[in-house]
């Protein structure tokens, strides 16, 4: 069953030109960054903290960048995994342009992913921005600002709220990356869902679009999720076997050609 799965996503990997890879946090864990629902995961620990909150209180943003920063160890010290790679290869092979990413690890742009094909619905963590100016801020900046000061850090130019380059909940998605990622969705002859819950919205409205457009969508992931229905495909197994598994099929493939 497993080994039929994988050779019908090399056919309709091997036949598309513009499929869309949108990537959650499950491709990352293979990485050892923990995901936002799996049992053990960060935030089953810590409730999200949302934008709202964060504008209102300066306690409230001293706590969202103590996690941040408790999260950022671990992505600091995160390489890409065999999801990262395999998905950077089938870019560079010309079957995926664009990937639309809903981490904010950079870890796509690492497995050497060009930038400009790369869209990051929820911002960046590698950095920090000035919600009033948009100065950008290093992280090491705020977190040296925090351990001197014990307060959330403020603009150096203006005096803003420092914000890292995410997009909290409750908070305006970022329109350019919206509008990329929706022209790619309806650009796309193929969409593979790769390690993501499907629950966060509006990111998860990408796949229902794609099949209102008929294009055939295939997830990729542990444990179901609400969109399977969907699905032209769905693997429910780990992301690094089936991804390595796909490129020896596409090898394979092109060598009886
Ligand atoms: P999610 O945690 O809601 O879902 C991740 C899914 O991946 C789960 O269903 C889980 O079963 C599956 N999964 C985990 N490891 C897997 C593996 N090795 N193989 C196969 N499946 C695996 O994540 P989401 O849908 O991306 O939504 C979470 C939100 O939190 C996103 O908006 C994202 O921005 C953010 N986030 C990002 C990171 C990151 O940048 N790496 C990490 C945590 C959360």
């Amino acid at each position: 069953m497993f080994d039929q799965d994988i050779e019908e996503l090399a056919s309709l990997v091997q036949n598309s030109r513009r499929a869309v890879v949108f990537t959650g946090a499950g491709i990352s864990t293979e990485c050892g960054i923990p995901d936002f629902r799996s049992p053990g995961g960060f935030w089953t620990q810590y409730k999200p903290i949302p934008f709202r909150d964060f504008l209102s209180s300066a306690e409230t943003r001293f706590e969202a960048w103590r996690r941040f920063l408790m999260i950022r160890e671990s992505i600091g010290n995160a390489e890409p995994g065999p999801g990262h790679h395999a998905v950077a290869e089938l870019v560079a092979r010309g079957h995926v342009a664009p990937i639309i990413t809903q981490n904010i690890d950079g870890l796509h742009q690492r497995a050497g992913v060009p930038h400009q094909q790369i869209i990051e619905i929820h911002g960046n963590g590698t950095y920090a921005t000035c919600l009033s100016c948009g100065l950008r801020h290093e992280i090491d900046w705020v977190k040296e600002t925090m351990a001197a000061t014990a307060s959330a850090p403020a603009c150096v130019t203006c005096g803003g709220i420092v914000k890292s380059a995410t997009i909290s909940f409750g908070q305006a998605m970022p329109e350019q990356q919206m509008a990329d990622a929706r022209a790619a969705t309806f650009n796309a002859d193929l969409f593979i869902a790769i390690g993501s819950s499907l629950q966060v919205f509006p990111a998860a409205g990408f796949p229902v679009t794609a099949t209102r457009n008929r294009t055939p969508l295939v997830i990729i992931n542990r444990e179901p999720t609400g969109l399977d229905g969907l699905a032209r495909l769905v693997i429910n197994a780990e992301i690094g076997p089936v991804m390595t598994k796909l490129l020896a099929r596409l090898a394979g493939r092109e060598a009886n050609h």
